[in-house]
């Protein structure tokens, strides 16, 4: 036993240094080191991590540690290239086979593979189960295997990939070599799913905290959708972005409108033709833009770290995808801001748009399942209880995924922990009033009407149904319209309304509404929100390094004075706005001439570090976050200079 302790702080000690030395990293974040532990002890094991929880470390660093091979598995051809190159720029070789490639790529990365001058292979699923590969492996020195993005292979995860399956051989193929499963998103059942499908023997389980703590939550009902959009991304000044639409055609809307407003951005869906698709999230990639107009159809694939806010436009189509969309904000782990824009109307754009696709696949002959039909509607209807409700929305996602809260009573990071929802005065008088006005319209008429009989507007439809002359007419007239559709949007969230599916949403009551109706039930409702309109208050950017913590002002990278602690002292710095814009430059140009996306040359956080410590030797280069060995050799020179020049 003693001898086993003795082994891991060794294998510790191996991996603190090549971590340090290759990366530039001085620490590890949670449950890291024990995936990597588990890996050089040569165990099966299951890791779940949060996006930007730093997944690809866990097997990059063991598999340089330990003698022989390191496979990876992984689905996106896009992903291994990324990662491929992001090596490269830390100088360690790996490569990739797939089933794309010519013979002489293939050949010279066999060549390398006999020579042993790879120590880490990503594979495609498809190249991987060819006749004859594995015994192939397994005598070029396979020391272990890893699976990434693991829920693949579970028919129950919402990204099911049918040549994930066959993987699930290999465990009698290769009895020997253990197997390491990476994925950030799995719920308990797609977690089993993946131990049994891989035949994992007594796997590590490794589940870390789901909670996004960097992302701020805003759901704000959508009213001028433009202004709302624009209000988002003048918050974040040169900084990444995606906005998220329900159709193409919205996309086609907005993104014009957005270029018009002087915002860099391009659109991205599936209607655009596959070169322009992949040209447009190329500029978005190499920096030459900051805002990607989008279906959900952008994201598969998208690495760039430092995107600081999602905004949607539009409801999403279930709480996981909400999850998986805005779970593309803030990978580095800087702070970032995910807003939702929601109205009534969307929810029955999604029920529209599967009720269309549901009968053209009935009309050419294909079985819809009954059951997953009415889940999809279900999982509709809880993200727009979500979006309507006002509970912590940290605290939601947390539970939602099965795991226990424990971040107290305010999250600090979202709408209703700000306090940006305020409830609504004389809520129980409101719902009542808004509940029997829709009795007085026969439950025929939607929210729009009734939003206009309790403002007492005189429109045609009004008159023509005599709506002028109910009891309810005009009851709310000081109130604005926008805030009377909220108000009835948070009773349908909170099922005190129905909403008829199909051409005419109708309102109707549920039973819990009539309870209302009668002052049997309480109700909470809540004002429109009122969001922030800079980005004061958003949370500090905090950067530590290796001399202490150094705080950003939250408005803008490297505005404002920040405070180092060297040795217990207070230092007084600045971080100077224009450094860290060079700088950024320097990055953009290096990337682009050596066709990399910036963010593998350097991450914002290193840039920011450098602006704030603004080191001139490449001495004062050792320790900062990011920067290993080979890039301290390679960039280092170039950074050093140019913070040279800057100080003149
Ligand atoms: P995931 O695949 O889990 O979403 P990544 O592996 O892409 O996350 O890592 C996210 C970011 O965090 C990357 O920029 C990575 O370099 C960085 N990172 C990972 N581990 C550490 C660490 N221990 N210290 C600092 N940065 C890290
Ligand atoms: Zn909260």
């Amino acid at each position: 036993m003693g001898s086993g302790t003795l082994e891991r702080e060794k294998g510790m000690e191996a991996l603190r240094e090549v971590v340090a030395r290759v990366w530039g990293y001085s620490e590890f974040r949670p449950l890291q080191a024990e995936a990597m532990l588990a890996s050089l002890e040569r165990r099966d094991a299951l890791v779940v991590l949060a996006t930007g929880g730093g997944k690809s470390l866990c097997y990059q660093a063991p598999a340089l540690v330990r003698d022989g091979l390191t496979v990876v598995l992984s689905p996106l051809i896009s992903l291994m290239q990324d990662q491929i190159a992001g090596l490269a720029e830390s100088g360690v070789q790996a490569a990739m086979l797939t089933s794309a490639q010519e013979l002489s790529e293939k050949r010279e990365v066999f060549q390398r593979l006999r020579a042993g001058s790879l120590k880490l292979l990503f594979v495609s699923p498809e190249r991987f189960v060819v006749p004859g590969f594995i015994e192939e492996l397994a005598q070029l020195g396979l020391a272990t295997l890893v699976v990434d993005e693991a829920h693949c292979i579970s028919h129950w995860g919402h990204d099911f990939r049918p040549e994930y399956r066959r993987i699930g051989e290999l465990r009698t193929l290769l009895p020997n070599v253990p197997i390491q499963a990476f994925t950030a998103t799995a719920t308990p059942q797609v977690r089993s799913d993946i131990v049994r499908q891989l035949g994992l023997r007594e796997p590590e389980v490794l589940v870390g905290n789901f909670d996004r703590a960097n992302l701020t939550y805003r759901f704000l009902p959508r009213a001028e959708e433009v202004e709302q959009v624009l209000s988002v991304i003048r918050r974040h000044p040169g900084e990444a972005g995606i906005v998220y639409c329900l159709r193409r055609t919205d996309v086609d809307e907005l993104a014009p409108e957005l270029a018009r407003a002087g915002i860099r951005c391009l659109p991205y869906h599936a209607g655009l033709g596959a070169a322009t698709r992949e040209e447009n999230q190329a500029r978005f990639l190499a920096e030459e833009i900051e805002v990607i107009v989008a279906t959900v159809a952008f994201g598969m694939g998208i690495d760039r770290p430092d995107v600081r806010f999602v905004v949607h436009a539009a409801l999403p189509k279930g709480v996981e995808q909400f999850a998986q969309e805005t779970g593309r904000a803030g990978r580095d782990g800087g702070p970032s801001e995910c807003v939702m824009l929601y109205s009534g109307a969307d929810y029955h754009g999604w029920r529209n748009l599967q009720e269309r696709s549901h009968s053209d696949a009935r009309a050419s002959g294909v079985e819809i399942d009954p059951q997953e039909a009415e889940r999809s509607l279900a999982r509709l209807s809880e993200m727009y209880g979500f979006a309507t409700s006002a509970t912590c929305r940290h605290r939601f996602l947390v539970q939602h995924f099965g795991q226990e809260w424990n971040g107290g009573e305010n999250c600090g990071a979202c709408d209703v922990c700000l306090g940006e929802l305020r409830a609504a005065a004389d809520a129980q008088r409101v719902a009542q009033m808004i509940l029997s006005c829709v009795v007085r319209c026969e439950q025929r008429y939607g929210a729009g009407h009734v939003a206009d009989v309790l403002r007492g507007a005189s429109t045609e439809r009004i008159r023509a149904a005599g709506h002028d002359r109910l009891s309810t007419f005009g009851l709310l007239h000081e109130r604005h319209p926008r805030e009377i559709r909220h108000w009835i949007e948070q009773l349908v969230g909170l099922d005190h309304l129905r909403v008829a599916p199909g051409q005419y949403p109708t309102l109707s009551l549920t039973r819990t509404g009539v309870e209302v109706m009668k002052a049997q039930r309480d109700v909470q409702l809540y004002d429109l929100p009122v969001p922030p309109r800079s980005r004061r208050a958003a949370p500090a950017r905090v950067v530590t390094t290796r001399r202490g913590k150094i705080s950003f002002e939250p408005d803008g990278a490297g505005s404002g004075r920040t405070a180092v602690t060297s040795d217990g002292a207070e230092i007084e710095l600045t971080v100077d706005a224009t450094l860290f814009e060079r700088l950024r430059n320097l990055r953009r140009r290096l990337a682009r001439e050596r066709g990399v996306p910036p963010y593998l040359i350097f991450g914002d956080r290193t840039l920011q570090e450098l602006a704030a410590l603004r080191p001139t030797t490449l001495d004062e280069l050792r320790g900062i976050r990011g920067i290993g060995q080979a890039k301290l050799a390679d960039l280092g020179p170039l950074f050093v200079a140019e913070i040279v020049s800057f100080r003149g």
